[in-house]
C-alpha cells in the first residue's frame, strides 16, 4: 500500500464510566449558554439523564436551553426549528443528548444557527443546493447514550428532507464536536433490539472503512480492532445490558469506527441503506444495513476480494494458508454468525413492508443522493448491480 493520506481528527473524547460528571467541571466547555438537543421520545428525561446534564452546566456556569423534538431518522424541519431557538435564546453552542440522530441533528442545528437560507441549500447530493455554510458552525458537544452511529468521533449528521426522500450525510470541518463525552453508563438503558443495530452499525462504519478506497493506517487498526471488539461483545450486551465490561468495550468499538468514518470513510452500503430508510422510515439505520449485508458483501468480495481476509481474521475465523479468494466467503460466515449471535438473522426486507417493485427506485435514489460513497467503494457498482444486491436481500 502506497502511504498517502491525510489526518485530520480535532474532537476532544473524555471516555469512560462516570465521565458526564465531567460536564461539571471541565474547562473545555465552549461557551456559556447551550442549547441542549434531545430526542422527542422523553428517554433522556425518564432516565435523569437530561437532568443531569442541565445540573452539571448549571455547576460549570453555563445555561441551557432544551429542544426535545428530534425523531429517529430525523429531518430538516427540526433543523431549522432547533437553529431558530439557539438564535433567539442567544445559544452560543449546541450540545447533543442522546443516539446518532440527535447528535446529527444537533450538528445541523449548530450550522443554521450561524448560517442564512435553509439547510437543503447546502446539502452536497439530490436535490441540494449544493453552498458551502459561509459562518461555520455554532461550536458542538456529542455525549452519546448509544454506541452506535460513531458521530461522537466524526464530522458527519445525516438528515432526511421528509418531502422529497432524501436522506443525505453531509459535514464539513466545522461540524466535528469539539468536545465529545462517551459515558459507557449512559449506554445501560439501551434496549438489546437498539443494542443490536447501533452495534451492527458500528461494524459496518468498520469494515467498510477498511475496505474503502481512501483507508489510511490509523483508520486501519482502528477498524480491525472495532471489529474484533463488536464481534465478541456486542452478543453479550444483547443479552445482559447491564455488563458493563461488554458496554465500554463497545463503546469504545464505536469511537473507533467514527473515527475510522473521519480519517476513511463509508462506502455505497451506506447509501443503500439510506435509499431504503429514506423510503421506509421505520426501518431503523442499523436494521437497513444489517438486512442488506450479506448481499452486499458477498456481491463485492466476489469481484474484489482484496482485504477480506483481514476482516474474516478480525472476527475469529481461520483463514492462515487460506488463498485470498477465499477471504469473503470466511468474512461472509462470521458475518452471518455475528447476525444471528444477536438476532438480526432472519429480517428481510420484505418483512418491513418494502415493495418489490421499489427496488430500482432505491438504486437509483442511493446514486443520487449519496452518489459519492460509490467512488470510494473498492468496486465500480452499476445501477443493475444495485438492483441485484437489494433483490438478494429482499425475502
Ligand atoms: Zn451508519
Amino acid at each position: 500500500m502506497d502511504l498517502d493520506f491525510s489526518y485530520y481528527m480535532p474532537t476532544r473524547i473524555l471516555f469512560g464510566c462516570g465521565k458526564l460528571g465531567e460536564l461539571a467541571t471541565t474547562e473545555y466547555l465552549p461557551g456559556k449558554k447551550a442549547l441542549v438537543v434531545i430526542g422527542a421520545s422523553g428517554a433522556m428525561r425518564k432516565h435523569g439523564y437530561l437532568d443531569k446534564a442541565l445540573s452539571h452546566l448549571r455547576e460549570n456556569g453555563a445555561e441551557a436551553v432544551v429542544y426535545d423534538k428530534i425523531q429517529p431518522n430525523p429531518v430538516s424541519d427540526h433543523v431549522e426549528q432547533g437553529a431558530a431557538l439557539a438564535k433567539e435564546n442567544n445559544c452560543d453552542f449546541v450540545i447533543g443528548l442522546g443516539g446518532g440522530s440527535t447528535i446529527d441533528s444537533a450538528k445541523s442545528i449548530a450550522v443554521m444557527a450561524v448560517n442564512p437560507g435553509e439547510y437543503w441549500d447546502y446539502m452536497q447530493g439530490g436535490s441540494g443546493g449544493r453552498k458551502t455554510p459561509p459562518n461555520g458552525a455554532l461550536p458542538i458537544v456529542a455525549i452519546t447514550t448509544t454506541a452506535g452511529t460513531g458521530t461522537e468521533a466524526d464530522p458527519w449528521t445525516v438528515i432526511t428532507k421528509t418531502e422529497t426522500n432524501e436522506k443525505i450525510g453531509w459535514g464539513n470541518n466545522w461540524t466535528f464536536p469539539t468536545l465529545s463525552i462517551v459515558d459507557p453508563e449512559l449506554m445501560v438503558s439501551v434496549p438489546p433490539k437498539t443494542t443490536a443495530y447501533t452495534g451492527m452499525d458500528a461494524f459496518f462504519h468498520s469494515a467498510e472503512s477498511y475496505l474503502a478506497t481512501v483507508s489510511q493506517p490509523t483508520s486501519d487498526h482502528l477498524a480491525l480492532e472495532a471489529i474484533s471488539l463488536i464481534t465478541k461483545y456486542l452478543p453479550v450486551a444483547v443479552k445482559d445490558g447491564r455488563n458493563m465490561e461488554a458496554r465500554t468495550k463497545l463503546a469504545w468499538a464505536n469511537t473507533e469506527a467514527g473515527i475510522c468514518e473521519s480519517l476513511s470513510c463509508c462506502i455505497s452500503h451506506h447509501s443503500m441503506e439510506h435509499a431504503l430508510s429514506a423510503y421506509y422510515p421505520d426501518v431503523a439505520h442499523g436494521c437497513g444495513l444489517a438486512m442488506l449485508s450479506v448481499s452486499y458483501f458477498s456481491h463485492l468480495g466476489e469481484r474484489h476480494p482484496a482485504r477480506f481476509p483481514d476482516l474474516a481474521r478480525a472476527m475469529g475465523q481461520d483463514v492462515d494458508g487460506l488463498p485470498e479468494k477465499e477471504g469473503p466467503a470466511a468474512f461472509i460466515a462470521g458475518l452471518k454468525q455475528l447476525l444471528k449471535n444477536v438476532g438480526l438473522d432472519k429480517d428481510r426486507l420484505a418483512n418491513f413492508g418494502v415493495k418489490q417493485e421499489k427496488l430500482k427506485a432505491l438504486a437509483e435514489n442511493s446514486f443520487y443522493t449519496m452518489g459519492k460513497l460509490y467512488e470510494l467503494t473498492p468496486v465500480k457498482l452499476m445501477l443493475e448491480d444495485v438492483v441485484t444486491i437489494y433483490e438478494n436481500a429482499y425475502a
